[in-house]
């Protein structure tokens, strides 16, 4: 008989760009997920009662964190990702505007509401909305934004009043200890737990959570959807994408090269949002893969230290870059043609920056979500056949339209079938916490930020009636029942619901 595979007490975390073991965390039971989830609730009744305002004291105190730690933050983010120093420093600078935001409308957000109902069964009454926390919000967190995912979701999530549990992955949980970290040196109230280790610790925590907030793959996310159902709670996804960028014959094609680049190219590729397929109308197809290509070569690739030199890191971990070669691999057998990279570069996880042509829409590179620093470009023969082929995916997270029309560029954006759509620039809609950011087919369900959505969504409304007039002993349709009061009623209701004659209840002979 053999013993069951024992559980990893703890992880080691590694640098993918040169191997080094850089770090250990737990690998927590649901014992100890569960422990932690009923602290955090014991905690959470006081964080609510502080109010938005007391809130918000709480994570400005945070932001001060986070602008007095910087610099160990980046290095931290460095050392389990391997990105250079420059998208490093990017990540708690997003936090810090997040909080601004979060921190200074949540209250408005949060206040209550009295919505105006003219009818016979409401016109006494004060309506009233309230919002109030769900006790425990279970954050889980992919690999590619160590700091700024946590802070995306779990920022709004105490701004609601909620106590949150962060899952961070396994692959980068320094990061998030950090975060945790950060707020706990402040002095904040207990509400913010972190629970490491692998997909087991996730499902603990959704098992102990009443709402979850999830980023990640899509196939971890139909199993989080399917536990959230079982569990009957609410939960949110954030999923994979294969975002196209549509370049218009009218484009200005430096702006356009360089937006394209970018997009592509940042985080080593490793972003939902990032353009991972590029559609070039046929006039300026030639001018813009030139200018793409020349601009990518120039690219710096390599390992930083403090000083911002290099362009593109490394990838996250080997498996990814091997997910990134074996999509370069098929598509070149399928008749694809690198024009600069197409390689990994050692050490480490390193992928040359490709762009790829020659490719068809049934190529892995454009079927499959690379996650990785490829640009695969089709050329198209107009504006139709540019949106038939972008909306030709299983995915729906985001485009970007590159045109000098503006009115022809929107036109083009609403016939996409993607969650946001970010005209003449790149992932700027991240940005717009006002804005809704939220996949459409199997990128996800729901939404993150989307202004007052973005905290309402933590929590449960509840509705209050109360009269506003003195009240009579019974109401009208209250016990006993009688002819006269039915007949009475129906003339009413009718008489504010229907529209034209039929407002008016006329006798039967009179009817026609
Ligand atoms: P990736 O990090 O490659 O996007 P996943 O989508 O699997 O991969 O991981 C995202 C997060 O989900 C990580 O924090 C991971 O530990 C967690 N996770 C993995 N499996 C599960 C699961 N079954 N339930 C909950 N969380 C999970």
């Amino acid at each position: 008989m053999t013993n069951p595979p024992t559980e990893l007490a703890s992880i080691d975390v590694k640098n993918p760009a040169d191997g080094t073991v850089v770090g250990t965390i737990a690998n927590h039971s649901s014992k100890q997920v569960a422990q932690m989830a009923a602290n955090l609730r014991a905690a959470q009744g006081e964080w609510e009662s502080i109010g938005p305002r007391g809130r918000a004291d709480w994570l400005f105190k945070f932001q001060e964190w986070i602008y007095d730690n910087t610099n160990k933050i980046a290095d931290v983010l460095q050392s389990e990702t391997g990105k250079p120093r420059a998208e490093a420093l990017t990540e708690p600078a997003v936090v810090t505007d997040l909080i601004g935001y979060w921190a200074r409308q949540a209250e408005g957000f949060l206040t209550d509401g009295h919505p105006v109902q003219l009818g016979p069964m409401t016109i006494g009454k004060r309506l009233t909305t309230i919002y109030r926390p769900y006790p425990l919000v279970g954050v889980i967190t992919p690999w590619n934004f160590p700091f700024t995912m946590p802070g995306i979701d779990v920022i709004p999530a105490l701004a609601a009043g909620a106590a949150v549990l962060l899952k961070p992955s396994e692959v980068t949980p320094l990061s998030a200890a950090e975060f945790v970290r950060g707020w706990t040196e402040i002095g904040a109230p207990p509400v913010l737990g972190l629970a490491t280790g692998d997909g087991k610790a996730g499902s603990a925590v959704i098992d102990c959570a009443d709402y979850v907030q999830f980023t990640g793959s899509t196939a971890t996310g139909r199993k989080v959807a399917v536990r959230c159902g079982e569990r009957l709670i609410p939960y949110s996804l954030e999923l994979g994408g294969k975002d196209p960028a549509l370049v218009l014959s009218d484009a200005d094609i430096e702006r356009a090269a360089n937006g394209v680049m970018w997009g592509g190219l940042f985080n080593a590729g490793q972003v939902c949002v990032s353009i991972e397929r590029v559609y070039v109308e046929a006039p300026v197809y030639d001018e813009f893969l030139a200018k793409l290509t020349a601009k990518v070569k120039a690219l710096r690739q390599g390992q930083d230290g403090r000083e911002c030199k290099h362009d593109v890191g490394a990838l996250a971990t080997d498996a990814q870059r091997d997910i990134v070669q074996r999509h370069v691999r098929e598509s070149v057998a399928a008749g694809a043609r690198a024009v600069t990279g197409g390689k990994p570069a050692s050490p480490g996880t390193f992928f040359e920056p490709t762009v790829l042509v020659d490719v068809d829409q049934t190529m892995t590179c454009i079927t499959d979500e690379t996650f990785g620093p490829t640009l695969p470009i089709i050329k198209v023969a107009d504006e139709a056949e540019a949106i038939r082929l972008a909306n030709d995916s299983i995915y729906g997270l985001s485009a970007t339209v590159w045109s000098s029309n503006g009115e022809r560029a929107e036109r083009v954006a609403r016939q996409l079938e993607v969650g946001a759509v970010n005209i003449n620039d790149v992932m700027v809609n991240i940005f717009a916490y006002s804005l809704p950011m939220g996949g459409w087919k199997q990128s996800g369900i729901g939404a993150r930020s989307g202004g007052a959505e973005g905290v309402r969504k933590y929590c449960r409304r509840q509705a209050i009636t109360a009269p506003r007039i003195p009240t009579l002993s019974k109401e009208m349709l209250w016990y006993p029942v009688s002819q006269g009061t039915i007949d009475f009623a129906q003339t009413l209701l009718r008489a504010f619901a229907a529209r034209g004659r039929r407002r008016v209840s006329l006798p039967k002979w009179l009817e026609w």
